[in-house]
């Protein structure tokens, strides 16, 4: 977007130019036209006078001063049907008139047309006042377009990069299913609406409240109801947008927004993403940021610099609460840090009410049974569930969404768009096998959690896919489930194996192996689940981009790191024995469930586990119900 004044005036004024060529031509050189009424055809002036002389011409019309003419000749082999045509006359040709007054023919002439030349002086107008107005527009819009010519003039006052909504419309009974945090934010609203109450007794209202949590969990929806709740205006801002590529911009967009929100105060200023600028000063690779560094001490001079009770609360959002700098968290700064989770079945289920108050449902849908399947959904995603049932509902004609919807809605949503079905084909065959692998491995171990169902019906990244119900509410997982996951996860590179030989394994399984490998590494690194022992030797990973330091991530010696290669490296040969012996163990069930999936594309959990205890031992899972 940036660049794109650029581009502007390189289309521009070529167009402009070509523009004008056309219009020169239609206008300028508009030739005198009086064929319009005419026939189009024409006739040689020899023709014209062996025509005269035969009398089978009643009339003559001269224009252009005497070159043209137009002429109408009768033509008795055609039931003297009368005909117009034009001749091009010699220009002496003065005997002609005279002929004509012999042979008594009506003949006129006629003055030469103006307006050609009036459209020919418009035209050259046209193009010099176009070019003005457009040049004119092209130098404004270019100096108000960040990055334009004009920008060096004019840093960062580019108004449009905070939002100001006056009412936000948005009220506390639109969130739902956050309950704590709700209560916690109440306050804030008393301190905007109420601001005496608490200064009487002496007490400091709070300047900053940092929402923490993963996306979607209605961060930004909570500081919009917050503002609406109190009637005030609500500023809005994200973190990248402070982080420019001029050092000082970002600065001065702070300062901006702070002046704005004064004029406006009592109000909410709101910071999304605020880790984008928040992050710890002089972190990351290649040293700190000197744009971000002025930014980030930008906005903390500006927090320290209006007290407590002018009325302005800023509340800022992020999932990243560890990368902050520590002075952000300070007292006086964002000194309240309110969480703001994933919802559990209860908070879902408020959620789905809040969202379908304007759907339809068939009363054979229960909330509570959507808020059962949908573990892990956040706000967002549940929204965008029912909107995709609803789109679904109308594009089946259904006259209200049924749960047939809903389960096609929650698919979408966690795997993404349906492909278009895979052809009968070996590879077919192939992911077949593996899907079935994954789903064998994780019915027949008894710490995996079940299987929902199977699918060969590709959808998003995926040919095929294994659905488990995971289980709710499980907050400590133990060893063996982990190993269980690994095992599982080995299942359909384990199956492809067995079936097909060493030579015939694919890349599908290229993301499975991936989960293996990260889990087997945090058992050993993180949870002490090795004949290493009960030793953390690695804090969480993936930080050295987000601005921590990068030197601090292995506390441990080269010998010790080698270690743990070869512990990682047992774990994960021990599942895929297993995941093999499995393989090899079934091969007769393996093949029907096979041929099963191809023919029915999907094999609902239930059913694979009947099917597979006609074979074999297949263990009970007790599943969690959470109470409502
Ligand atoms: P975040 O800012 O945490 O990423 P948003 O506030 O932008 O999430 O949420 C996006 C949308 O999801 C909201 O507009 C709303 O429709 C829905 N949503 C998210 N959380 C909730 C909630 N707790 N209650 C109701 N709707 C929610
Ligand atoms: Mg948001
Ligand atoms: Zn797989």
């Amino acid at each position: 977007m940036k660049f794109s004044w650029k581009v502007l005036v390189l289309w521009t004024l070529p167009a402009l130019v070509i523009g004008f060529f056309f219009w020169q031509g239609t206008f300028a050189s508009t030739p005198v036209d009086m064929t319009r009424n005419a026939a189009n055809s024409r006739m040689t002036y020899g023709r014209f006078l062996e025509y005269l002389d035969a009398n089978r011409i009643s009339s003559v019309d001269f224009y252009e001063g005497g070159r043209t003419a137009i002429v109408e000749s009768v033509d008795p082999e055609l039931d003297n049907r009368v005909q117009r045509v034009r001749v091009d006359l010699p220009i002496s040709a003065p005997e002609l008139i005279s002929k004509l007054k012999e042979k008594g023919v009506n003949f006129d002439a006629h003055p030469m047309r103006n307006d050609g030349a009036i459209w020919g002086l418009l035209g050259n107008l046209v193009f010099p006042l176009l070019l003005i107005t457009g040049l004119f527009f092209l130098f404004r819009r270019s100096n108000n377009l960040p990055g334009g010519p004009g920008q060096a003039m004019s840093f960062g006052k580019s108004k449009a990069r905070f939002m100001m909504e006056a009412k936000t419309g948005i009220k506390f009974d639109d969130v739902a299913g956050i309950e704590e945090a709700k209560e916690e934010l109440q306050e804030v609203v008393t301190f905007l609406k109420q601001p005496e109450k608490f200064t009487a007794v002496g007490a400091r209202i709070p300047k900053g409240v940092l929402l923490v949590g993963p996306p979607g969990t209605g961060k930004t929806l909570l500081a919009k109801a917050i503002a609406g709740e109190a009637g005030v205006p609500f500023f809005s801002i994200s973190g990248s947008e402070f982080v420019e590529m001029f050092v000082g911009v970002g600065a001065s967009r702070v300062r901006d927004l702070f002046k704005k929100a004064k004029d406006n105060a009592p109000c909410i200023v709101f910071i999304d993403e605020i880790d984008a600028v928040g992050r710890q000063r002089g972190a990351g690779i290649g040293g700190g940021n000197d744009e971000r560094e002025q930014t980030l001490n930008q906005l903390l001079t500006e927090m320290d610099g209006f007290e407590g009770n002018t009325g302005i609360i800023i509340i800022a959002a992020t999932n990243r609460p560890d990368v902050l700098d520590a002075a952000l968290l300070r007292p006086g700064r964002f000194d309240r840090q309110v969480t703001v989770d994933a919802p559990d079945i209860k908070g879902r289920l408020s959620i789905l009410a809040v969202h379908s108050r304007n759907k339809k449902l068939d009363p054979s849908v229960s909330l509570e049974a959507i808020a059962r399947r949908t573990p892990g959904f956040t706000g967002a995603d549940l929204s965008n569930l029912l909107n995709e049932a609803a789109i679904l509902c109308a594009r089946r004609r259904k006259d209200a969404i049924t749960l047939t919807e809903i389960d096609d809605a929650v698919d979408r949503v966690v795997a993404g768009m349906e492909g278009t079905p895979l052809v009968d084909s070996k590879s077919k065959r192939l992911i077949a096998y593996h899907e079935i692998g994954h789903a064998i491995v994780g019915t027949l171990l008894k710490d995996h959690d079940p299987v929902q169902k199977v699918t060969l019906i590709p959808r998003g990244q995926a040919q095929g896919l294994t659905w488990f119900m995971p289980n709710e509410e499980q907050g400590l997982i133990t060893r063996s489930q982990l190993k269980a996951r690994i095992t599982g996860a080995l299942g359909g590179r384990a199956a492809e194996d067995v079936i097909f030989g060493r030579a015939e394994v694919t890349t599908g399984a290229g993301n499975d192996l991936q989960q293996v490998a990260g889990m087997a590494r945090q058992m050993v690194t993180r949870f002490g689940m090795s004949d290493l022992g009960p030793l953390s030797l690695e804090s969480q990973q993936g930080e050295v981009f987000l601005g921590r330091d990068w030197m601090s991530r292995s506390d441990y010696s080269e010998s010790i790191a080698s270690r743990i290669d070869s512990q990682v490296r047992g774990i994960v040969d021990e599942c895929y024995e297993n995941a093999k012996k499995i393989m090899r163990d079934h091969r007769i069930a393996i093949d029907r469930f096979v041929d099963l999936l191809i023919e029915k594309e999907t094999i609902d959990g239930e059913e694979f586990r009947q099917i597979l205890a006609e074979y074999t031992f297949v263990p009970e899972k007790p599943q969690f119900i959470p109470q409502l």
